[in-house]
Formats: structure tokens, sequence, C-alpha cells
């Protein structure tokens, strides 16, 4: 087993638990170890950390993946992955929850969620959603591609799924001098793993119809954005739902209507969904149909959110600002906050007295104290007095490792509009 040595003083984090241990940290490597095999990590003094997987392409040089010399392989993931899935039992709907099947179309039903985050689920570089009984895999790391095989196997074993699709095209691959990685999985073990798949993978559906909380979506698995869709809204949306009732809703990037679609059944006067993208719009009509909401109600707007905003006059009761992350990295932190003061200095404007802001954040690299920071800038530009009435995150099939602040990407502050 080859061995990574810290530099004096640096084993502080990762003796607390923080999975992470960046370049800079390491004083040398000792034995043989090519990008994503295994190590075991040590203090300068020579004290055993844990035991995680190294890529020296990578600024996180080191992930950690056990505290204790466990083995690393098919047992230590099956462990990992029924802990996670254990976790996700309580979200999916009981009807749907067993191999997460989408056999329930009861009022409330969510046949969909994050069964793998990462880090949160002290397996990082690996996510893997379940859209109904279908699974979309995500590795990031050299090191989790490593065990590919057996996490395809295991993800068979456990869930049974009708088919797998890999959308590991996260930039971050890159860093990790890794391609993309994009298709259906349709060998795994020298088996195929779907009924009814061809060799290609030919039959992976365009669309797959989800419920969460009882609504319909379509997910665009194979072209839409992360693996389809933003399953960490789904706590936020609801609480749209609940605040919609008789109020003209302004979605600023709306993405596929997620927002929208709840508003809408929250009983909103007028809806207005944002969008950059042509796809996202186009299957943002589609879910707005599929819920029966008549379109007469709704304004689809392809346009930039910056540009929408700068130009409209028209006052709305409730705004939502859900853009994507500004700040990728460390390097675009000052632009981002940049961005995020201008939507929400002009949703401020746009917000009728009494009313309304859902404003979220899921740069990783912008905290909720920074945020809360350039929140009240915008409000003092502005000129506005708000209320926060609640924050949030993302919600529980998302966790956030303790040791691990950096997972808590996901920010939401709901503002009142006072004068
Ligand atoms: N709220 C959505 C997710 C939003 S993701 C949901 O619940 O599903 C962010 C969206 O913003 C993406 O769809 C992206 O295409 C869009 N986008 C990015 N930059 C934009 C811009 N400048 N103007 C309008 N839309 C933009």
């Amino acid at each position: 087993m080859a061995r990574v040595l810290l530099k004096q003083g640096r084993e502080e984090a990762p003796s607390r638990g923080h999975p992470w241990v960046f370049s800079g940290a390491i004083e040398r490597v000792e034995g043989e170890i090519e990008a994503g095999g295994i190590v075991d990590l040590f203090s300068h003094a020579g004290e055993f950390l844990g035991r995680g997987y190294y890529n020296p392409r990578s600024q996180i040089a080191v992930r950690l993946l056990a505290r204790q010399p466990v083995a690393i392989d098919k047992a230590f993931f099956r462990g990992r992955m029924e802990s996670a899935l254990a976790l996700r039992k309580h979200i999916l709907s009981p009807e749907t929850a067993a191999g997460a099947r989408a056999t329930s179309s009861g009022a409330g039903a969510t046949n969909s969620c994050r069964l793998i985050h990462a880090e949160g689920d002290l397996l990082p570089g690996l996510i893997c959603d379940t859209y109904g009984d279908y699974l979309v895999l995500q590795v990031n790391t050299a090191g989790m591609e490593q065990f590919r095989d057996e996490i395809i196997s295991l993800l068979k074993e456990l869930l049974a799924p009708t088919m797998m699709y890999d959308r590991s095209d996260a930039a971050t691959r890159a860093q990790e001098g890794l391609p993309d990685s994009t298709g259906p999985i349709v060998e795994a073990e020298g088996g195929p793993l779907a009924n009814g798949s061809s060799a290609t993978g030919a039959a992976f559906p365009d669309h797959i119809e989800i419920l969460e909380n009882g609504i319909k979506f379509l997910v665009d698995v194979k072209q839409g954005q992360k693996t389809g869709f933003y399953l960490d809204q789904r706590d936020n949306r609801s609480l749209i739902r609940g605040l919609a009732q008789g109020k003209r809703v302004l979605n600023c990037f709306s993405y596929t209507g997620g927002f929208s679609v709840y508003a809408s059944l929250g009983g909103a006067a007028a809806v207005t969904s944002v969008e950059a993208s042509a796809e996202a719009l186009a299957l943002c009509k589609e879910n707005l149909i599929l819920n029966n909401i008549p379109i007469d109600s709704q304004r689809l707007v392809k346009a930039d959110v910056f540009q929408f905003l700068r130009d409209e006059h028209d006052d709305y009761d409730l705004i939502i600002l859900d853009p994507p992350a500004f700040a990728k990295r460390k390097g675009q932190v000052k632009g981002a906050i940049r961005g995020y003061k201008d939507i929400n200095l002009y949703a401020m404007k746009r917000t009728k007295k009494g009313g309304l802001i859902l404003t979220c954040s899921c740069s990783q690299h912008i905290d909720a104290g920074l945020f809360k920071k350039i929140l009240s800038y915008a409000a003092v530009d502005a000129n506005r007095q708000l209320q926060i009435l609640g924050n949030w995150g993302a919600p529980p099939d998302h966790p956030t490792a303790l040791h691990h602040p950096e997972g808590a990407y996901l920010k939401a502050f709901l503002l009142r509009v006072v004068e």
C-alpha cells in the first residue's frame, strides 16, 4: 500500500474527518501509485489518518474513503451504499421505496431522489440519482472510476433498476484527467443489464416521467442539465406551492419549470418563466401541460434573466431566483458576487410591497454568510427594506458530512419586501 505523508501541522482537518487532502499539504508519497490508486494517509509524525484514493493531477490529491485501514473492496462499497439507501427509504414514498419502483400514483408520491451524494455519503466522487426505476450514475474522480464495475454490480443487485445511464460529464472530470463518459450502461459483469435494451442501449427513453410530491415531470436524462433534474430543490419547490395562492409569480432561471409547475398547482394567478435554454423551456411547457395547468395563465420567456429583469416594468407578488452556480471555481467568486447582487437588486425592485422573493445560490464557494451579505448590499442599492422569513439548503437526500462544510452548496433565502 502506497503511503502519503503530510507536512507538519497539516493533519488537523483529516484527523477530524474532513475527506479532502490538498496537494499543497503533502510532504511526500512513498511507493508506486497511479492516478486513482488506494493510499494510506499519515501525519508528519507517522500517525495513520485514513485510507483513500490518490490523484496527482487533482488539487484535491487525496479523498478519504475510510478512517480505519479497512479493505476498499466490493463489501466496503456495499456497506456504504446500503447506508445511503436506508436514508432515502423515508424520502421515496413507501409504495415506491423497494427498488424505487414507479408503481405509485398517490397524491404525495415521490419516486425520484438522489441515492448517493458523494462526500455527503462518505463516497467521494460518486453520485447516483433515481428517476422512478431508472438510475443515473455520475462518477467524478479517477479514484471512483477504479470501482465502476463493483458499483454498477451493487446498484443492480440492491435496486434492480430497469436501466442505468452514465452521465459522467461533470467539468471536474477534466481536472481529474478523465474523459467524459456518457450513455446507457448495458453491460455489467459480462451480462446485459436491462430487459429489452439492445446492445447499443438504444431503448433508453428520451424522457422519463417521474413523480415528485405527486407532481409529474418529464426528465431528460441524456441531454438535460446535471443528471436531468434539480432534485436538490424538491423541498423549496414545495415551499413555493404553499405560498403561491392568488399570486403573480416570476420564476427566473426556470429550467424545465419545476417552480412554475408547483406555483401553478399552488393556485398562482399567473406565472412567468424565464430561461435561456430553448430546450429547457420547451420541456417546461410540456410539464405544465402534463399537470393540466391552463397554459393561458403562463408566460414562457426565452431570455437572459439579467436583461429581462432590467427591461421588466411589471411588479410581482412572488419572485424565484434559482441561477446556475456563478462561482464554480474559487477564482470566479468576485464576478459571482456581482452577478448575485445584480439579479437580487432587480428582483427586489420588481417585488410588490409585502411580496416575497425566494433567492438561491448553489455556488459552493459562496457560503450562507457571504450570500446574506450580498443580499443586504442588493437591498441597500434597491432602496428596499426586507425581512428574512427563513433559509434552507438541500433536502436530506443531499446530506452534508459534518466535517465537510464545502458540501453545503445550496442556499435558499425566503425574503419579504416590507417597503
Ligand atoms: N429552478 C430550476 C433549476 C434552475 S437551474 C428547477 O427547479 O428545476 C438554472 C437554469 O438557468 C438553467 O436551466 C440554465 O439554462 C438557466 N440559465 C443560466 N444562465 C441564464 C441566464 N443568464 N438567463 C436565463 N437563464 C439562464
